[in-house]
């Protein structure tokens, strides 16, 4: 699935490409992805209205059109975006293309028909599932770290991985770059938020920020089509049995609440608060990982 460090240079890129430019014509293949809000088909609709802008929020891409309509797209797993210019080959499997007064088409790609495109007037976009109850957007000035403690106190209860990863608490922090912020931050992804000193906390709120503005860095020097995904910059993410690059010991992969996470079990240790006291209650020896 795409995170913001994608989306943001899938957004920058498609501002450059797409502004200004007119639709000439709309295909849909597969009519499962299109959620259309207006009451004619897209394909009667779009062509003629041009591109005003391009905007990312939490895990959506909100392209605006004139005439106040907008296309906002829910990428999900697997889906992909394609600029494919005057002479290149399409690439995936495309279930919805638009044709482009320069010649080029935009085309949404997804073998698993997962990805969702919401055609809407720009009144009702905030009615888009998930779109209006997006939290925090963690790029906004809004993001500051009294506000992060707020949320951290408000989701005391919740592993910290989880909470996140919720999008209505953060939009919007994915899989890859949840595991990513914990090892910057030396946080073990089973620690209950309301466990976290005062101290661990300011360093998640700082991680966040360091890791959004380095992947997406990574990202953007990659320079990659924007159909691909880049993620060999990962430190953690997807390395189980690889050596930690900070310490070398093995990355270990475990489940958090149904979603495989990846950690380094020395960088990231289980805080003492998580488990028994074993030397105060009379134990002789430490639980694993204790030492
Ligand atoms: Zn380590």
């Amino acid at each position: 699935m795409p995170e913001i460090p994608d989306l943001v240079y899938i957004r920058n890129y498609l501002a450059g490409a797409l502004t200004g430019r007119s639709i000439t014509a709309v295909e849909v293949k597969q009519p499962v992805l299109v959620r259309n809000m207006l009451d004619s088909p897209i394909e009667e609709l779009l062509p003629g209205r041009s591109f005003r802008e391009v905007e990312q929020r939490g895990p959506f891409l909100r392209m605006g059109l004139s005439g106040e309509i907008d296309m906002v797209t829910n990428l999900m797993l697997a889906g992909r975006i394609q600029h494919q210019r005057k002479g290149e080959k399409p690439e995936g499997y495309m279930c919805v293309a638009w044709m482009l007064d320069d010649g080029s088409a935009l085309r949404l790609c997804d073998e698993k028909k997962m990805a969702k495109l919401y055609v809407c007037r720009r009144a009702d976009t905030g009615s888009i599932p998930r779109y209006g109850t997006q939290g925090v957007d963690i790029l906004s000035p809004e993001f500051t770290k009294e506000k992060f403690l707020t949320l951290v106190a408000a989701n005391a209860r919740r592993q910290v991985r989880v909470m996140i990863n919720d999008h209505t608490v953060l939009s919007a922090i994915g899989n890859a770059y949840a595991d990513e912020v914990l090892f910057e931050a030396r946080i073990h992804p089973k620690t209950f938020s309301g466990r976290l000193s005062r101290e661990e906390t300011g360093r998640l709120y700082e991680a966040i920020g360091t890791v959004m503005t380095w992947g997406t860095a990574m990202v953007e020097k990659a320079g990659r089509p924007i159909q691909v995904k880049v993620r060999e910059h990962l430190k953690v993410r997807n390395r189980k049995g690889e050596p930690c690059p900070r310490c070398g010991t093995t990355i270990r992969r475990e489940g958090v609440r149904g979603h495989d996470t990846f950690f380094c079990p020395s960088c990231q240790p289980p805080s003492r608060r998580l488990f028994i006291d074993w030397r105060t209650t009379g134990g002789t020896t430490a639980p694993p990982g204790e030492g």
